[in-house]
């Protein structure tokens, strides 16, 4: 095992908000020893110079989608969740095992060049996932050297299907062709799955598989209870999208009787491996009966505006018991795979919802969440998160030279506050720097970004009919959602009163 020492640097203290000079000795993986300067070392440990350096655990993005990093930019601009989910095909289709390899790729380049050390990735293959779509994202973690977990992402509905009414809502002419869609059964999905799990080729502690069935309405219950006895078997996690937008919490009670949570609670997928993605909509109850059983929350407050799918209520989730990561979202989604924006939202948005500033979140609960909150959503809270002895060695290393540290007054504050993820100069994962000194190690960037292109260029082309067919769609399917979005709902999570109850 090689021995590493990082000197010179500045380790951060979120608890004091300050960053004293300390030196890091790092024994293969794992931290071993924080240390005042001048720390020992055994002979032959490699020197790793950190001097203007502050040094930070890497982040940790609990909600992703890394099939968007090829689609980026070509979702559009005013689109609610529901516009986005018209354009899936458009968006994800006709793609070669080669394309998800690519897309993982671009995806985890640019969260390590973002400060982002893990993530948990709901991978979409359009129409159902494959033993070698699956392998092919893990290969691509494996290979630029990101800490995954990769849930492939399902429904045995057809989004069409999924949304009660909304086949009606579209008109003859255009009706037929989005009712003889459908989605792959679930069993089919599950046995995929299976193998999966069974014939994992990767090394678990640095990319390990998890389910993720997406949403409620897209999932039968019959396949959501499939789901929730493959993950016991296996002992992975769950995550799915509940409750992100207004329309889909308004479908709970009309659909269920019951809102999203009590549904999948009453199904006994919550619990520890269960994490929601977003749950903008979930109410106190909901928040308490999750908070119950151990589960987590991936917190995305950028795409929750870009999407406008409202503001979540975090302190109340975390009051609740709730573990609470923060996440990105796709880039498709909400355009960045940026961890620092993405942390920093979760501290001012907090700020939008209340004027009890004592209830806002603050910029060390943020960075907590984006830390070690996240490190326990991908079941890895004992290894992650944290620069300590006995964690793995999963390290930021940002130039404090750069304008928004100087001077530095509060660390904590103007990484939180202030940094977007320009000053990243170095990233360690697991012992090995990945980016070092802004020189991406592991993979050739260049013959990425060449691949990417030309791979965007032939599914442009490819999905052209799929887009067609979206636009044609997005008339009927916008209006619809729209006025499910503004029926009555018991809880208010965007500023606008629409649906508001009197309102
Ligand atoms: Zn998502």
């Amino acid at each position: 095992m090689s021995v590493t020492i990082i000197r010179g640097g500045r380790v951060l203290d979120a608890g004091t908000h300050r960053a004293e000079l300390a030196d890091v000795l790092i024994d293969g993986a794992v931290i071993r020893e924080i240390g005042r300067p001048g720390l020992g070392a055994p002979a032959g440990a490699t020197t790793l110079d950190a001097r203007d350096r502050l040094l930070i655990p890497g982040l940790i993005n609990a909600h992703t989608h890394a099939h968007g990093a090829l689609v980026r930019g070509l979702a559009g601009d005013r689109v609610p969740l529901e516009l986005l989910l018209n354009q899936a095909s458009a968006l994800n289709g006709n793609r070669t095992v080669e394309d998800k390899y690519l897309s993982a790729q671009l995806s985890a380049i640019e969260m390590v060049r973002k400060g982002c050390t893990a993530c948990y990735d709901m991978f979409v293959e359009f129409p159902a996932p494959s033993i070698e779509g699956v392998h092919a994202v893990g290969r691509a973690y494996s290979d630029v050297g990101l800490r995954a977990v990769v849930a492939p992402m399902m429904a045995d509905r057809t989004f069409y299907q999924a949304l009660p009414g909304l086949l009606d809502a579209i008109p003859p002419p255009h009706r037929a062709g989005v009712e003889a869609l459908r989605a792959t059964p679930y069993t089919a999905s599950l046995a995929t799955c299976r193998t999966v799990l069974k014939d994992w080729p990767f090394d678990r502690a640095r990319v390990r598989p998890a389910l993720g069935p997406t949403i409620p309405m897209h999932c039968s219950d019959e396949f959501l209870t499939a789901c929730r006895d493959l993950a016991r078997e296996f002992d992975v996690g769950i995550q799915m999208h509940v409750g992100e937008s207004r329309g889909q919490a308004v479908i709970g009670p009309k659909k269920y009787g019951k809102t999203l949570t009590a549904h999948l609670g009453d199904l006994g997928l919550l619990g520890p491996r269960f994490t929601v993605a977003h749950g903008v909509w979930l109410d106190g109850e909901d928040i308490r009966r999750l908070g119950g059983a151990g589960g987590s929350v991936a917190h995305n407050p950028p795409s929750n505006i870009r999407l406008g799918s409202g503001i979540a209520a975090t302190r109340a989730m975390l009051e609740g018991g709730v573990r609470v990561g923060i996440g990105t979202d796709s880039p498709s989604s909400s355009d960045t795979q940026n961890m620092f924006e993405s942390m920093r939202w979760a501290s001012y948005l907090s700020r939008a919802g209340t004027l009890d500033y004592r209830r806002w979140i603050s910029a060390e609960e943020a960075f907590r969440m984006a830390t070690e909150g996240s490190a326990g959503v991908l079941g890895m809270g004992d290894q992650i998160g944290r620069l300590a002895p006995g964690y793995r060695a999963d390290i930021v290393l940002l130039d404090l030279t750069r304008p928004d540290f100087v001077p530095l007054n509060d660390a904590l504050l103007q990484l939180v506050f202030s940094e977007a993820g320009g000053a990243v100069d170095s990233v360690m994962i697991d012992g090995r720097l990945v980016l070092d000194r802004g020189r991406l190690v592991t993979v050739d960037e260049a013959k990425v970004r060449a691949a990417a292109e030309s791979a965007a260029a032939r599914l442009r082309e490819a999905n052209a009919g799929f887009r067609e067919t979206a636009r044609t769609l997005e008339p009927f399917v916008g209006a619809f959602c729209l006025a499910l979005a503004r029926e009555p709902y018991h809880i208010a999570r965007v500023l606008s009163s629409e649906g508001a109850p009197g309102a």
